[in-house]
């Protein structure tokens, strides 16, 4: 029985034993993980401490990123403009938009923002910029300020001293200026609600100004041309005639066009101007009567005189805006000489304002009207203007006083030879 119970003691012993050392290797397993983790912990911090002393060291260049910034136009007028809408992160850039009020400095402007320490503030008005101070805005103008989102430092200064003038300047880290540039805008005309009254004023006295010259009878041609402030007598050297008239602006660009072409070797002459009904009735009549002493009726009679003369009060010509350069026969400008200035015309008559106006026939371009002219040219700035006021107010009651001015309905006159114009001039 002691036997038994000494050997069962011995199990018991054996299994506390057992017990015991299993206690112990869990143990320190346990503590080596927490010893680990512990060792992580400490690093960890080391390592953050690392990475910020890095920034400290190495400051990051956003310089580049503020090409992209540009002042808002948004209109503010408000006091929370300044809370709300002046701090806008964008790219990981804090931008600062601000116009500026009568007594504000950088200082009030820059300190109830947070993140914009006193030091900031400080380095921002040092900076040396030839002609721009940051401690006197300008009351009124926008700036705008970008800072780097870590220290806060300024990265670039905007000043708008207008819409269209804006002088940017970018600095590197080390405030050191990068860049100065003015970025140019073009002038928009924006609707002001307080200037609407004065504008409409305005526009409704040029336009009186300019319908009042621009009447029915103008529009027809019937009008003396030396009299009629329209048109203004032009200098012997631009023309062939014993004396020629053309529409103000018409002449003032032509005159310089002519230059421009003389500089290309290139010679330019106005052989037909501006005519008004009395001559282009002249010119008509005697056409028509000859045509008649040769037997045509009057529609052949009519439809042959206008391959490439017009009935009275249908003509361009009344308005001074057209011209017939350097011939009047198509061959002429077909080869040589002619075809040089025919080629020159085409590629820069645009830039002083002229058009041909009777193109070759082409689909949905010209497929009524004279023929090609590759001589008449018409100062389109002036001449779409008088054919829109055509188009209102004339009607073929208005076409009379001539032989023949019967068939200009027939010969749909208005729709197929006032309109029968190239896309071109319109
Ligand atoms: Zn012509």
């Amino acid at each position: 029985m002691v036997k038994l119970l000494s050997i069962k003691n011995i199990l018991y012993c054996i299994v506390l034993i057992f017990m015991a050392t299993a206690l112990l290797i869990t143990c320190e397993w346990t503590s080596e993980v927490s010893t680990n983790i512990s060792k992580e912990s400490t690093k960890s911090p080391k390592a953050s401490a690392e990475r910020f002393g890095e920034i400290e060291e190495k400051k990051i260049d956003y310089s580049d990123k503020v090409q992209q910034v540009q002042i808002s136009q948004t209109k503010v007028n408000s006091e929370i403009y300044r809370v709300t809408d002046s701090i806008t992160k964008s790219n990981e850039l804090i931008i600062l938009d601000f116009k500026v009020k009568p007594g504000e400095t950088l200082s009030s402007i820059l300190t109830p923002i947070n993140g914009v320490p006193y030091s900031t503030i400080l380095k921002i008005s040092e900076t040396s910029i030839s002609g721009l101070n940051f401690n006197l805005f300008d009351v009124g103008q926008k700036y705008q300020l970008v800072l780097n989102p870590l220290d806060s430092t300024l990265i670039s200064y905007t000043h708008s001293f207008s819409k269209e003038k804006i002088i940017e300047v970018i600095l590197n880290p080390n405030l050191v200026i990068k860049k100065v540039s003015q970025i140019k805008r073009p002038k928009t005309i924006k609707y002001n609600p307080a200037k609407s009254n004065l504008n409409s004023k305005i526009k409704k006295v040029k336009t009186i100004k300019n319908d009042k010259n621009v009447t029915k009878l103008f529009l027809l041609g019937k009008t003396n041309l030396s009299t009629n402030s329209i048109f203004v007598k032009l200098e012997n050297q631009y023309h062939t005639k014993s004396k020629m008239y053309l529409e103000k602006q018409t002449a003032v660009s032509f005159k310089k066009m002519k230059s421009a072409a003389e500089k290309d070797g290139i010679n330019l002459i106005i052989v037909s101007g501006a005519r008004n009904y009395y001559s282009q009735k002249s010119i008509w009549e005697r056409k028509f009567k000859n045509n008649q002493s040769r037997g045509l009726n009057p529609l052949e009679n009519a439809r042959k005189i206008l391959r490439y003369s017009s009935m009275p009060s249908t003509s361009r010509h009344h308005w001074g805006t057209d011209i017939d350069i350097n011939s009047l026969e198509p061959s002429y400008f077909e080869s040589g000489r002619g075809k040089r200035e025919y080629d020159w015309l085409v590629n820069n008559a645009g830039r002083f304002g002229f058009c041909q106006v009777y193109t070759n026939f082409k689909k949905k371009d010209r497929n009524s009207g004279y023929l090609n002219e590759a001589w008449h040219w018409s100062y389109i700035p002036k001449s779409k203007i008088y054919l829109k006021k055509y188009n209102e107010r004339i009607n073929y009651n208005d076409i009379n006083g001539f032989i023949g001015s019967d068939l200009a309905d027939d010969l749909s006159m208005i729709k197929d030879f006032v309109n029968g114009i190239s896309s071109d001039c319109l």
